[in-house]
This record gives structure tokens, sequence and C-alpha cells, in this order.
């Protein structure tokens, strides 16, 4: 791995931030804490706001790592800058929306200072285009004043990898550097070796993870955060990077295995419909089996087939499978 980015989801308070960033020194060369903290609910914490970056100054003085924030603003980006932050990362509610990051760029591209780099996440939408033409934007923001470091952060979407999306932004932006966040990208503790090991297998280049000297006592995110001394054994746990010429059929098995498992949940919901529907019909003392209905069906799955390119010889076995366990559900 070329760069490790580790650190606490906030700073919370300076002791925390000070402990945390101790315990890290040799084990990440970028410390990462959310000052400003744009969350899903307002009555959840927020971020401890501008007293942070002293904390994450002190952290650089006393430590030698780099330090990084999220912004959402042209504000937090002069402020963050002036404060030395050497990188800053765009978070992916942010990241879902292109005029707030182009004005996150041109804050960048206007500041007196320049930032070591910017990371831009995957937006909270499966969309490898918006993600691409966020990176874009931050690239031309770059032609227009001191060059920096620009790295993608993938981060998954509703705790779901999203390895297409990944895979596809690699296509897309191929002189970039693809750095993983297991933290988000999982959203549980105990996943995050394993997404780690993903990770290196696969060829990324980096891995920012939340790291927090007591996770079950985190102000955000406490149910992702694992202590220093997790993430040091992850580190010494890493496997080999696959060879070059292997990578490209492990992200396509990374790819696989993840739509397998949303054809596995589809099929969950549709015989948690089909329970509901057989409690309805038993009440209303209708039939299980409805003839013209499962023609209908059939047809219209068959033509869907033909739309798709799917061969209908083929869809209509699994329908008639999915069909008989439809039944056994419903009676
Ligand atoms: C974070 O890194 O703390 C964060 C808020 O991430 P995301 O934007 O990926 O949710
Ligand atoms: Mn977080």
């Amino acid at each position: 791995m070329n760069y490790l980015i580790a650190g606490p989801c906030a700073a919370e308070t300076h002791e925390q931030v000070m402990q945390t960033a101790a315990a890290l020194k040799g084990y990440a060369d970028i410390f990462r804490a959310g000052i400003w903290k744009p969350r899903t609910s307002p009555d959840t914490f927020q971020g401890i706001g501008d007293e942070g970056l002293k904390w994450l100054q002190e952290v650089k003085a006393t430590t030698g790592m780099d330090v990084a924030t999220e912004v959402s603003t042209p504000e937090q980006v002069h402020q963050a800058l002036a404060a030395g932050i050497d990188y800053l990362w765009i978070g992916a509610r942010s990241s879902a929306n292109p005029i707030l990051v182009q004005h996150v760029a041109d804050a960048i591209a206007t500041s007196a200072q320049t930032p070591k780099g910017v990371w831009v996440k995957n937006p909270v939408n499966e969309d490898a285009e918006l993600w691409a033409g966020n990176i874009h934007r931050l690239l031309e923001a770059q032609t227009s004043s001191h060059p920096f470091a620009i790295w993608a952060i993938h981060r998954g979407c509703n705790h779901h990898p999203c390895w297409r999306m990944a895979h596809r932004l690699r296509m897309l932006c191929p002189n970039i550097p693809l750095v993983m966040d297991p933290s988000h990208m999982s959203g549980k503790s105990d996943h995050i070796a394993s997404l780690c090991c993903a990770a290196q297998t696969l060829g990324y280049e980096g891995l920012m993870t939340e790291v927090h000297i007591c996770p079950a006592e985190a102000w955000s995110d406490a149910q992702q955060q694992i202590t220093p001394q997790a993430w040091c054994d992850i580190l010494h746990q890493l496997p080999g990077l696959a060879q070059p010429d292997d990578r490209e059929l492990l992200w396509l098995r990374k790819e696989i295995d993840e739509v397998d498992e949303r054809l596995w949940d589809a099929l969950a919901d549709r015989m948690e419909v089909c329970r509901q529907i057989g409690q309805h019909k038993r009440e209303k003392h209708l039939p299980v089996v409805q003839p013209d209905r499962y023609q209908f069906i059939l047809e219209r799955r068959l033509e869907w087939a033909k739309q798709q390119g799917l061969d209908p010889q083929t869809v209509g076995e699994i329908m008639h499978l999915i069909h008989n366990e439809s039944i056994r559900v419903q009676s």
C-alpha cells in the first residue's frame, strides 16, 4: 500500500485526537479527522468545528504525520488551507452534488495555499460517471493553480462496496490512484480486515480507515471504528499483491459475487411478497394457483428477457422454478 490514512471519524476532544494520533504514529502516513461533519440527521454530532483545526495542527507538530479533513464549502477550504491542513477530502454526500463540488474546486484553485492533495469520495448513489466528473472538476482546478495530488476514495453505497462502480472508475480515470475506505464501505468494524485484504489483492493504492482510541465511545460511526491495535494487526496481516495479469479477473469476480448477492436479495424479497399474497388469498378464500395470472407473468418476463438479450428458454426455466417456490411459500 502506498498510502495509509487512519484516524477517527470525527475529532471529538483534544484528548481523543491526541491519544489516537500518538497510537497511530508509525502506522499511518496521514491522520484523518472530520471537524465539519455533513451528517444525515441534524440531531447527531455535527463536528467540533474550527477548534479542531488547532488539534490537527498539534497532531502534525507532535507526530510528524500529515493531516486531513473533510471540506464541503469554500469557506471550509480557505480555513483548512490557512491552518496548514495537508489534504482535503470531498465526502460522499457532497460528491452527489456537482455544483457544490465545483464551488469547492474553485475555492482550492483560488486559495493562497495549495494542499498536498484532494481526495474525492464516490457519491452516496452508485454513479461512476458522477464520481469521475467530480475528479475532472478537481483536475481542472489543478491546472489553474499549483499541482496537488488527486486520489479517488471508494467508500461504497449503503454499506455495499459496489465493485462495478469502482471498476468502472478505474477505466474512466486510469491515472487517478484508488484508495479504499473500508469503514464506510461496510459500516461494521468486523468486516474491515477482509476488505483491507481485498483492497491489497485488487491493487488499491491506499486505505483510509476510521480508527478511534475507544470506538465504543465514539460520537459518530461507533460501530465501524476500530482501535489502533486492531489497525496495526490488519496491516501486519495484509496479503501479497496479486499479479497484474490476475487482477482483472479478481475485479470481475468481485462484481459477480455482488450481482449474485443482489439476485438472492431480490429472490428473498419476492418470497416475502408471496407470503403476504398467500395470507391475503387465504383470508379471501382465493385459490393459490391462478393459471391466467401465471400465463400473464410468464409472457411479460419472456418479453423482458428478449429486451435484455437473455435466452428465453433459460429465463422460462428459471421462471418455472421461481413460480413453483412461490406456490410452496403461499400454500
Ligand atoms: C467520513 O469519512 O467521515 C465521512 C463522513 O465519509 P463519507 O462522506 O464517505 O460518508
Ligand atoms: Mn465516518
